[in-house]
């Protein structure tokens, strides 16, 4: 029997703290300070609370995999031969109680064994080798659950100066950006975080802050980000310029529905000014959009509430990208056990067509003309409520 922790808010360390409840209760008033670190509080602890780690055996023994152990002694350490193939945590047996549940209290430990810098040109010029898959949090939208599974938890790679020493060559190989593009009008900018959160990762281990701290020292290139947690102890690692940190925004209520265990979208748009004063680059991803009876009015107050709190010094440097909702068949199946409300604006045959990938997934993606209308409307919008977001990419 694996001993667990006591919870430190006092409950059943047995019992779920935080699961299904989620979509039927008021989301948690969010509090105005944060203990530092962070990552040590009350409100990190509801998001992650560790009690097994599933490890490599050279990653649990890495400095890396050391470290991050050091942080949970009494989390059980359990041997795996691969980070791919953990039947008992991956795939969408169960039930969502049990995704959540293992969402929070489970890491994965791994190597990346195959190091690659892929082209990218849309989003970022680059995207990097992540530093981690999986994630804590549980959008119903998400795609990075259709490779483990939705009980998908962290899984951190563990040879970080592996993939920094790999990036350092990447970026010196490929000398000065020749001209401006949509990424970047100078730098080099290489995504760190596709397939996972970095906010939320820096919760567990330094992967992120090692990250941050490599790309201050390399003057032609930018790591970039989306998330959508406020990590306050991001505020500390000094980026210099060189990490652009992408908050994802939709309409809160579309955000209630669909962005469960995030951070409330306010909040993500009240700390951007912290952010930029900390030295981040701050862009916000408009994504997804979903497109729903009464989308544009949600949208214009959103926009119209960024416009209202931002201050000129993030308003002056501010870009956006917009990413239409994409869905997929499979996780629509899996959604309509878990949460059909969602379904009911994410999954609408009627507006999407489908198409069927290199992988054989069947993806659901808006109809050329609708989602050309909407796009071509959510630039209206911006350019009424909010004139100087500027889209970088629209997708
Ligand atoms: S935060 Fe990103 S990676 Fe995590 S569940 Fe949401 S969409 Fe997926």
């Amino acid at each position: 029997m694996p001993h667990h922790p006591p919870s430190p808010d006092g409950g059943d360390p047995q019992e779920p703290l935080f699961g299904l409840d989620e979509l039927t209760q008021d989301p948690q008033p969010e509090p105005t300070s944060f203990p530092t670190p962070f990552r040590d509080s009350l409100q990190a602890h509801r998001l992650l609370a560790i009690r097994e780690i599933h490890a490599e055996p050279a990653a649990a023994l890495s400095p890396r995999g050391q470290q991050i152990r050091a942080r949970f002694p009494d989390a059980r350490l359990i041997e795996v031969d691969s980070h791919w193939r953990i039947p008992d945590l991956h795939g969408n047996q169960g039930s969502a109680d049990r995704w959540m549940r293992i969402k929070r209290e489970t890491l994965v430990l791994g190597v990346k064994k195959t190091l690659t810098t892929r082209p990218n040109g849309r989003s970022a010029d680059w995207i990097a080798p992540g530093p981690s898959n999986g994630c804590a949090m549980s959008c119903v939208y998400c795609y990075v659950p259709r490779r483990k599974g939705f009980a998908n938890p962290i899984t951190l790679f563990t040879n970080i100066d592996a993939i920094i020493g790999h990036l350092d060559r990447h970026v010196a190989a490929q000398g000065r950006k020749p001209e401006p593009n949509q990424c970047d009008p100078e730098a080099w900018v290489y995504d760190i975080g596709e397939n996972g959160d970095c906010s939320v990762d820096a919760l567990v281990c330094d992967n992120t802050a090692d990250l941050i701290r490599a790309f201050r020292d390399w003057p032609t290139a930018k790591a970039s980000f989306a998330t959508k947690f406020v990590n306050p102890d991001l505020l500390a690692l000094d980026p210099r310029g060189r990490t652009r940190v992408r908050f994802s925004v939709m309409p809160p209520e579309d955000s209630r529905l669909l962005d469960l265990r995030t951070s409330p979208v306010d909040r993500r748009i009240g700390v951007a000014a912290d952010f930029l004063d900390a030295g981040y680059e701050v862009h916000f991803n408009l994504s997804p959009v979903v497109v729903r009876p009464g989308w544009q009015d949600a949208w214009t107050e959103l926009l119209r509430h960024m416009d209202d709190v931002l201050p000129e010094r993030v308003k002056r440097q501010a870009s956006a990208e917009v990413i239409m909702l994409t869905h997929n068949a499979d996780l629509h199946e899996v959604n309509l056990r878990w949460h059909p409300r969602g379904e009911d604006v994410l999954w609408r045959p009627d507006v999407q067509e489908t198409k069927r990938s290199q992988n054989g997934a069947l993806n659901l993606r808006y109809r050329a003309g609708v989602k050309r209308r909407a796009l071509e409307e959510l630039r209206g919008l911006l350019a009424r409520h909010a004139p100087w977001l500027s889209v970088r990419y629209a997708f």
